[in-house]
């Protein structure tokens, strides 16, 4: 008998914490930087080049997170229809029984890495895009030159990673949102022991803001049905429930929903909220905004107050 096999969900929440690991080291070091710079990335170009340098372990830990967590995520799909399509390994090759009959689902070789999007097409109900299979196999030979060798022409960037990571989000967990995973992710992580729940929504806030500044416009359009040329707000519920809000110089991470000039909605990609605002203008002189919280209390382009 077969013991230990595991369940397609299993293989999924560890294939999440994979993802989230990952993208928590990538994270650490953007947010080093945008605070070295005080809310911006006004950094100088010489002491930019030096982190990203002395960032390389890191980004090459992350990328071993990354397909790990990828891996394990393709098998919950193939492990949804049997567990033992995974087995790659000829009966012949298995480990012997014991005494009480059992063998170990561990102990028994699983597919490669590279056989498991062809397993995936074969036997699951979904089919992998073609963008994934290439960034698949380019994240795939990237391991292997990290794990195996020392390569000193192989660099990346945390854009880079934080699109692979989103990519394989958007793929194999597209009924999840990647701020949702986030959330659930640091609300079981020690910061969370250590803080109180504002802190959770500031840090998705400043990674939100940190998202915006780092990734292209087809990437936040496709990932976070954020587009860039877009005026943006600030989201009322992200800056209610955030400790530190003053931290922020720029956090204008919600957009009108419906994208209309009476438009009374705004919707953060960060917490996922749609908030009511009023539409009506700024009273600070050197501000153009005119939308406003519910209450009318503060303007959401400079969070100015109304009442004073
Ligand atoms: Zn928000
Ligand atoms: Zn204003």
């Amino acid at each position: 008998m077969i013991s230990d096999i595991p369940t397609a969900t299993e293989f999924e929440e560890h294939g999440v914490d994979y993802l989230n690991l990952a993208w928590d080291g990538i994270m650490k070091i953007l947010v080093d930087l945008f605070e070295s710079s005080e809310g911006g990335y006004a950094i100088d170009g010489q002491h930019e080049s030096k982190v990203w340098e002395s960032a390389q372990r890191t980004l090459s830990t992350s990328l071993l997170l990354t397909h790990q967590g990828c891996e394990l995520l393709l098998k919950s799909r193939i492990a949804e229809i049997s567990p033992f399509l995974l087995i790659s390994s000829n009966i012949r090759n298995w480990p012997k029984p014991t005494k009480t009959n059992a063998v170990s689902f561990d102990e028994i070789r699983t597919l490669d890495a590279q056989d498991l999007p062809k397993m995936h097409d074969l036997v699951t109900k979904y089919q992998l895009s073609d963008d994934f299979k290439t960034s698949y196999n380019t994240l795939r030979k990237n391991r292997n030159k990290v794990s195996h060798t020392v390569s000193k022409n192989l660099r990346f960037t945390a854009a880079e990673l934080l699109k692979v990571i989103l990519g394989i989000s958007h793929e194999l967990l597209a009924n999840k949102k990647w701020f949702r995973l986030r959330e659930s992710h640091l609300a079981s992580g020690v910061d969370a022991a250590l803080h109180s729940n504002d802190y959770d929504s500031f840090v998705l806030a400043r990674e939100a803001v940190i998202l915006k500044a780092e990734l292209d416009r087809p990437s936040m359009l496709k990932y976070f049905d954020f587009d860039k040329k877009r005026r943006a707000y600030i989201c009322p519920v992200c800056a209610y429930s955030s400790s530190d809000w003053d931290y922020f110089e720029d956090a204008t991470i919600a957009l009108l929903k419906p994208n209309t000039s009476k438009s009374n909605k705004v919707y953060c990609f960060a917490c996922d909220g749609l908030s009511p605002v009023i539409r009506k203008a700024c009273n600070h002189d050197d501000c153009k905004g005119n939308v406003l919280t519910e209450d009318a209390e503060r303007c959401l382009t400079c969070f100015g107050d109304q009442t004073e």
